[in-house]
């Protein structure tokens, strides 16, 4: 059996900064992938996806984007190229092909099954992805035999989708992005819009991820906000990244035409059943975002910069047309495919080690779980608002890194 003192398992951006960080304090360790470098980036993305935070916000410990494009928007082989340079730069200690099947506790440490043989290690980093499974609904079960079943991580483009209009069940950023694209072929695109967060894609002359990074919305930590849950479980902003910078929002997919509905509640005998909240959810949605860009507002006149910026800019609240539908008949209505664009969760159906919580959600305190030498990374909101951002997993690893120094000096002592 193989043994390091660290093993991080996956070697997407939360393992190679975590692998930069032990590096840095000489933590002999391995990271083991079942894929290559960046496998969900590689794999698991649709064709035309571009990351939806600006180039200038790639930044990992030591490393930062340098092209001519700051304000541009990756597409997913550049993101693959971007973090196999990183990994090649810090010489992460890769392991690659190397599926983690089983983790056990073992006296102090931990032992590991994997594709190609055991491992044991005393501190385990699991950087295995929060999006490994898309989350569907259990009222998918009622979806007609006829009508295809898809999740973002199968959709690759839309000529390769049954004919037919297409349901996408969620109004977050990939809901939002997969409208916009079928819609754009001429099918007929339909979608139920539940709580979502609406956001311009530029505020002021600057993109919008530039205001919440300034202000410091990003930075602020799991432990200064009041309903911790609520803010892990908030929706992805519905913004995309083109090369155009536009702000994709309700109001542009309908004018495109896309039908907006409200939240899928219910599916039997072939029809969709609709909640009639679609108003109430959009109001609600405008008033939050007001509120944003009102404190946005607030930061630049506290800090003397009016000038700098152009003035403040206010949105036409959603419009979500004049009757609200509460029944789809999916057959009568031509839909061939329903996509589940209704969030993504990690799998951790290999972990062996009693660390969860009753809804199966991994316990941890900003990513220390309650198990000896036991981290996780990556997950929504774990540490800071970022954490699960390419721009996040930095900071967090830092922390970590430390925290897991301290630990081993405490076990030398
Ligand atoms: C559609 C989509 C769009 C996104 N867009 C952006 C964006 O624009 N900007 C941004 O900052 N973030 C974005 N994110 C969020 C986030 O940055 C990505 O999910 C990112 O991939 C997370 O990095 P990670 O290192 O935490 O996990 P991952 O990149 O998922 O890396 C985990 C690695 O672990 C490996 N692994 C998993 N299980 C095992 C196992 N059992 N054994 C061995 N290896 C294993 C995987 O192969 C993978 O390489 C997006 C996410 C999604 C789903």
């Amino acid at each position: 059996m193989r043994s390091a003192t660290t093993i991080i398992i996956g070697a997407g951006q939360s393992g190679l900064a975590m692998s930069r960080h032990l590096t840095a304090l000489s933590i002999d360790h391995v990271v083991l992938e079942r894929g290559e470098v960046a496998h969900s980036w590689r794999t698991e993305r649709w064709d035309s996806l571009r990351l939806l935070t600006p180039n200038w916000q790639s930044r990992l410990p030591g490393y930062a984007y340098t092209g001519d494009d700051p304000d541009g928007f990756m597409t997913m082989p550049e993101v693959a190229a971007f973090l196999q340079r990183y990994a090649e730069l810090s010489t992460v200690p890769v392991v690659t092909g190397t599926r983690v099947t089983q983790v056990r506790q073992d006296g102090g440490g931990y032992e590991l099954s994997t594709s190609r043989g055991a491992w044991r290690c005393r501190k385990l980093v699991i950087a295995s992805g929060a999006c490994n499974v898309a989350t569907i609904p259990s009222l998918s079960a009622g979806l007609p035999p006829k009508v295809t079943s898809l999740t973002p991580l199968q959709y690759r483009r839309p000529d390769l989708l049954p004919d037919g209009g297409v349901m996408i069940v969620g109004a977050s950023a990939s809901g939002m992005q997969l409208a916009r694209e079928i819609q754009a072929t001429g099918r007929r695109v339909v979608l139920c819009v539940g709580e979502h967060v609406r956001m311009p894609r530029t505020y002021r002359g600057r993109d919008i991820q530039w205001w919440m990074d300034v202000t410091g919305m990003m930075a602020v930590r799991y432990d200064a906000v009041e309903d911790i849950g609520r803010a892990r479980r908030l929706p992805s902003l519905q913004l995309v990244g083109t090369p155009e910078r536009v702000t994709v929002d309700l109001n542009s997919l309908r004018k495109s035409g896309v039908e907006l509905v409200g939240r899928l509640v219910g599916l039997r005998d072939g029809k969709a059943q609709l909640s009639g909240s679609l108003a109430n959810l959009c109001a609600l949605a405008d008033l939050k975002m007001k509120r944003l860009l009102a404190g946005i507002d607030g930061w630049v006149s506290a800090s003397g910069l009016a000038e700098r910026f152009p003035a403040p800019e206010r949105y036409e609240p959603t419009a979500v047309g004049p009757e609200t539908k509460l029944s789809l008949d999916l057959i009568a209505a031509g839909i061939g495919t329903v996509i589940w664009a209704t969030g993504y969760r990690p799998d951790y159906s290999w972990l062996d080690v009693p660390v969860f919580d009753r809804k199966g959600r991994i316990r941890h305190d900003g990513g220390v779980v309650p198990a000896p030498g036991l981290y996780v990374m990556g997950l929504p909101f774990m540490r800071r608002r970022k954490s699960s951002f390419l721009d996040g997993a930095g900071d967090d690893a830092a922390d970590l890194a430390a925290h897991l120094n301290q630990g081993l000096a405490r076990a030398a002592a």
